[in-house]
C-alpha cells in the first residue's frame, strides 16, 4: 500500500471513528486514555485534549473505582480478553453518567500487552426506563398487596360478622322465647326469666361493642378521624376510663393507677386518647379473670410521658407477637373470652395519630406490659 493509500484509508477511520455515537476509547497498560473520540466530550463535557493521559478511573464515580479495578486488572495480567459491565462515570458537571462497557485487549505485534480498547455508551435513558419499569413494578406490587390486605379483611371481617352477629342473636332469640314461655304460665318472679332478662342484656351490650368497633373501623379506613390536641388532665382522664371500666366489671376488681415523674398538664385528643386507653386496660381486664387486679402508671418526664397498663393474666403466645395489631387477629389462647379482634388495632391507630408509640411485652400465663409513648 502507497503512503497516500495509507493516509486515504487513515482519514477515512479517523472520520468513521468521530461520527459514531458512543465514546471510542484506547488506553495503555495503566488505564490511562491514549485516543477519545469526540462523543466523549460531547457525553462527559470534558476537552478531549485534557482528558488524554489521564487515568480513566479518575472519570469514574468513587463508588465503582474499585468494581472497574477488579475488572481492568485480569485483563491487563492476560487471563481476561475482554469485559463487558455498566458502570457510573461522573461528567464535568459532577452528574452521574452511566456508561456500558465494552473493552478489549490490545497487543502489539509481539503478543505484548499494550492496552484496551472499546466503546462507552451512554446508558442513562435506558437506566432511568429501568428505573421507571422498577418503581412501575413496586407501585403495582404495594396495590396487589394492598388489595390482597383489602380482601383479607373483607373476608374475617364477613366470618367474624356472620359469627359474632348470628350468636348473639340467635341466644336473645331463644332467651325471648323462654321468657315467653314464662309469662304465658305467669311465673313472672321465676329467677330463671330474670337469668334469661340478663343474658339478653349481656349480649346486647356485646352486640353493641362489635358494632361500635365495626363503626369506628370503618371511619379509620375512610380518614374521618383527626387528632384535636388540647391540654388535657392526664390523670383525671385515665381515672375517669379506669372509673367507667369497673363500673362495668363482673367481678370485684379494681385498677390501681400510680403516678411518676412531675405531674402536669399534657396536650392530647381527650376522645381518641380515652378510647385506646380503654381498648387496652378493658383487655387488661378481660384476659387476666381471677388474677391479680392489672394497674396503670402514668410516667412523666420534662419532654414525654408514657401510659403503662400491667396485668397479670394469660399472656401473649410468641407466635402471636407480629400480629396483635392487625386487624381482627386473636392469639389462639383466648379460648372462650370474647372479642372482636379490633380493640389494639384501633388503640395503635389513635396514638399514632398523635404521633406516639404503642408497644407490649408479654410472658405468656404470667402477664402483659402494654406501654403508650408520647413526645
Ligand atoms: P379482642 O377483642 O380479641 O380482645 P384486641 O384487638 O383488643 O381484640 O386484641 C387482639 C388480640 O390480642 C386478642 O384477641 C388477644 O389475643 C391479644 N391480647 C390483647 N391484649 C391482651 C392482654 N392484655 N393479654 C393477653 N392477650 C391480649
Amino acid at each position: 500500500m502507497d503512503t497516500k493509500q495509507k493516509e486515504l484509508d487513515f482519514l477515512k477511520h479517523k472520520t468513521l471513528v468521530a461520527s459514531i455515537h458512543d465514546v471510542v476509547f484506547r488506553t495503555d497498560s495503566n488505564g490511562n486514555w491514549i485516543f477519545l473520540n469526540d462523543s466523549w466530550a460531547r457525553i462527559m463535557e470534558f476537552d478531549v485534549e485534557d482528558s488524554i493521559s489521564k487515568p480513566f478511573f479518575s472519570f469514574l464515580h468513587p463508588d465503582d473505582v474499585a468494581t472497574d479495578a477488579a475488572l481492568f486488572e485480569p485483563m491487563m495480567a492476560g487471563t481476561k480478553q475482554f469485559c463487558s459491565h455498566e458502570i457510573r462515570y461522573m461528567t464535568k458537571s459532577g452528574n452521574i453518567c452511566w456508561m456500558k462497557v465494552f473493552a478489549m485487549l490490545v497487543k502489539d505485534e509481539s503478543g505484548h500487552i499494550i492496552g484496551t480498547q472499546g466503546t462507552l455508551q451512554d446508558i442513562n435513558i435506558d437506566i432511568q426506563n429501568r428505573e421507571m419499569r422498577k418503581l412501575a413494578e413496586i407501585q403495582l406490587m404495594l396495590s396487589i398487596k394492598k388489595e390482597k390486605e383489602l380482601n383479607l379483611l373483607k373476608s374475617n371481617f364477613v366470618s367474624l360478622a356472620s359469627h359474632e352477629f348470628r350468636t348473639p342473636l340467635a341466644i336473645m332469640r331463644s332467651s325471648v322465647e323462654l321468657s315467653e314461655i314464662y309469662i304465658n304460665n305467669n311465673r313472672l318472679q321465676e329467677p330463671y326469666l330474670l337469668k334469661h332478662i340478663l343474658t339478653i342484656t349481656n349480649q346486647i351490650d356485646q352486640l353493641s361493642e362489635l358494632i361500635e368497633k365495626v363503626l369506628t373501623l370503618g371511619r379509620i379506613d375512610s380518614k374521618a378521624f383527626t387528632c384535636k390536641k388540647e391540654k388535657i388532665d392526664l390523670i383525671g382522664l385515665v381515672q375517669e376510663v379506669i372509673y367507667a371500666l369497673e363500673r362495668i366489671q363482673h367481678d370485684e376488681r379494681t385498677v390501681g393507677l400510680s403516678v411518676r415523674g412531675t405531674r402536669r398538664k399534657v396536650m392530647a385528643d381527650p376522645l381518641l386518647l380515652a378510647h385506646a386507653i380503654t381498648n387496652l386496660l378493658s383487655n387488661a381486664l378481660k384476659y387476666s379473670v381471677n388474677n391479680r387486679e392489672p394497674n396503670i402508671e402514668i410516667v412523666f418526664t420534662k419532654y414525654d410521658y408514657s401510659i403503662i397498663i400491667t396485668d397479670f393474666g394469660i399472656g401473649i403466645p410468641v407466635n402471636a407477637e407480629n400480629k396483635i395489631f392487625q386487624a381482627f387477629y386473636r392469639a389462639d389462647n383466648v379460648e372462650a373470652i370474647k372479642g372482636t379482634g379490633l380493640g389494639t388495632f384501633i388503640a395503635k391507630k389513635f396514638i399514632l395519630l398523635h404521633n406516639g408509640t404503642v408497644s407490649f411485652t408479654s410472658v405468656a400465663k404470667k402477664g402483659t406490659i402494654f406501654t403508650i409513648h408520647m413526645n
